[in-house]
């Protein structure tokens, strides 16, 4: 049996139109390994295009792309289209999931329990970040890890590793980022464009979010949250909230930390962390959601009273604190 890898160089090198995608409100991994993927097919001469439905966020604004970043479908053919860092179809967005069931999906993934909804699977649950997975691809093809290429790579292994903190910080992804710095990336340089972004907006909205902290179970789980009143108050939207919920498990003791945030209809989208053995992911799925063990979220249609105490009585559960 040939690897993934090799079989999904070989769909390459025998097509000519690529569509790559990832989820909706992109994180660094998700416009990472698009950006990646789309260096790679300008590197072998391949018509290509890329989309996000929400866009690209401010906050990666210095991020050279290969080409537009499309945030509708309409005129966007393809032989194949390249869905990445999606554990489950929804999460592209509902104007390409309406699309799925009539075009050739390549769903190259690192979630637990995605689903397989490609027509082509390459979903391995051993990467820590899917522009890992783009590098072995691009290694497949000869494309070198190099300039652009190398920066979205890098963007994407730093931010789904917690800049290399993270359990999932394997010898290999720190065998790639070492091959990147060898091959020219400056470290520090990119760094700071990832995170030196922050707008005074931002500081603000997360101190009144830290404000909000909860502890329970004897301070091994802590919660806090984000409304629509703080963001609007502070003038800022979700992508300010990222990363509110890594901050929480500063907290000496804690075991597990959970964001509510509010969506405009009044749903809260929830985030969860933890370390080690405490399976969050399978807390998420009970709600619908999914992700990794250690980082998981979904959505809670209810009130932010009532959705907090369903998602901590959860996390008690889950991880036999009760
Ligand atoms: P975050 O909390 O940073 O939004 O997401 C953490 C992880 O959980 C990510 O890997 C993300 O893909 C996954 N995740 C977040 N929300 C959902 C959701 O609603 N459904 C599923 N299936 N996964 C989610
Ligand atoms: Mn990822």
């Amino acid at each position: 049996m040939r690897s993934p890898v090799t079989q999904i160089a070989d769909l390459i090198r025998e097509s000519d139109h690529f569509l790559v995608a990832s989820h909706a409100n992109p994180d660094g991994d998700a416009i990472g390994s698009t950006a990646a993927l789309g260096h790679i097919f300008a590197a072998l001469g391949k018509d290509f295009a890329l989309y996000n439905t929400t866009g690209l966020p401010h906050q990666f604004d210095w991020l050279p792309l290969p080409g537009p970043l499309h945030t509708t479908m309409t005129g966007v053919e393809s032989d194949w289209t390249f869905v990445l860092d999606c554990g489950a179809e929804s999460r592209v967005g509902p104007e390409l999931q309406q699309l799925m069931g009539s075009r050739a999906i390549a769903n190259v993934d690192h979630h637990l329990g995605n689903p397989n909804f490609g027509r082509f699977n390459w979903v391995d649950d051993n990467y820590p970040a899917v522009a890992a997975m783009i590098a072995d691809l691009a290694d497949e093809l000869c494309v070198p890890l190099t300039g652009h290429l190398a920066e979205a790579i890098y963007l994407g292994i730093v931010t789904d590793t917690g800049y290399f903190t993270f359990d999932n910080t394997t010898p290999r992804v720190m065998e790639l980022a070492s091959r990147l710095i060898r091959l020219g990336l400056q470290p520090g340089v990119v760094n700071a464009k990832i995170r030196n972004q922050w707008s005074v907006s931002r500081f603000r909205l997360w101190g009144e979010s830290f404000a909000t902290t909860e502890m329970f179970f004897g301070g091994k789980v802590a919660v806090a949250y984000v409304t629509r009143d703080m963001m609007a108050r502070t003038g800022t939207d979700t992508e300010d909230c990222e990363e509110i919920v890594n901050f929480l498990r500063r907290l000496r003791g804690t075991r597990a930390a959970a964001i509510l945030r509010e969506e405009p209809d009044g749903a809260y989208k929830f985030s969860l962390r933890s370390a080690g053995h405490d399976n969050v992911q399978a807390v998420a799925a009970a709600f619908g959601g999914g992700g990794h063990r250690n980082a998981a979220g979904g959505t809670i249609v209810d009130s932010l009273e009532s959705a907090k105490s369903h998602l901590v009585k959860a996390l008690g559960e889950g991880l036999g604190l009760v």
